[in-house]
């Protein structure tokens, strides 16, 4: 049977890199301010993680199929934009949902986390589906414990979102992450208990909830990213987490 266990050795790289991560992910949130840039947000990141003796894990990556290799340290999506928006010379607007997604290679460890940012004041439903998408995160991490599945921890996101009544979108998935920055197995944001590949103590797993206030449907844009097909609003966050016997470690907090 293959199996997904990371040596410790490679874990603690990860842990490492998870700490740069979320102190990174930290200065960003504070920046992302009215009137600055994508570009601006991009360019900080890139100097945080080099200054920390890390490397981005996003820039010049390449996956199967894509047309480029990604051009920037960030994906900043905005609004109707769910993933992989290329940082631009947009000016964040009062009112703007910017989705920030960062992965950073400590010494071969490598870790991915998301958040999504309000930019000045939005509407209560917009912050009503930013509080369910990451109280959905963090109920597919509940999950995540050895023994239970991949099922489980679709799931718990799944019934969270549903609750509340926003759409998950379709066809975007977390997944496994520590050597590569994408692995095996894909990580659904839907699924049911008990089903799936049974999780085992010392996996690292990316969850990463995405969704939406209108359709679940997605459409891909110029630049690769993916949008909500109908133009509403999306929210995701994300972490990288290392599985344990009964609760998972959060290495990107
Ligand atoms: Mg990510
Ligand atoms: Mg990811």
């Amino acid at each position: 049977m293959k199996t997904y266990q990371k040596a410790l050795e490679q874990i603690g790289k990860i842990r490492h890199s998870g700490k740069i991560l979320s102190k990174t992910m930290k200065m960003l949130k504070a920046a992302a301010l009215p009137g600055v840039s994508l570009l601006e947000l991009d360019r900080l990141a890139y100097k945080l993680i080099k200054e920390a003796g890390a490397k981005p894990a996003f820039l010049g990556y390449r996956p199967y199929g894509a047309k480029m290799a990604y051009p920037a340290t960030i994906c900043a999506s905005v609004n109707n934009v769910i993933v992989h928006g290329v940082p631009s010379k947009y000016f964040l607007e009062d009112g703007d949902i910017l989705k920030i997604d960062l992965g950073v290679n400590w010494r071969g460890g490598i870790s991915d986390s998301a958040v999504t940012v309000p930019i000045g004041r939005i509407s209560t439903k917009e912050e009503e589906l930013i509080k369910a998408t990451e109280m959905a995160l963090f109920e597919g991490i509940k999950a995540a414990c050895a023994g239970n599945t991949l099922g489980d921890i679709g799931n718990a996101i799944e019934k969270t979102i549903n609750k509340k009544g926003f759409s998950i979108v379709d066809g975007l998935t977390g997944h496994g992450v520590g050597n590569e920055l994408h692995e095996d197995p894909v990580v659904y944001n839907t699924g049911k208990p008990k089903m799936g590949m049974v999780l085992e103590a010392g996996m690292i797993l990316a969850l990463e909830p995405m969704t939406s206030l209108g359709t679940s449907s997605i459409v891909q844009l110029a630049d690769d990213s993916y949008a909500t097909a109908d133009g509403s609003i999306s929210a995701h966050f994300e972490h990288t987490i290392l599985i344990r016997e009964g609760e998972a470690e959060i290495l990107t907090e």
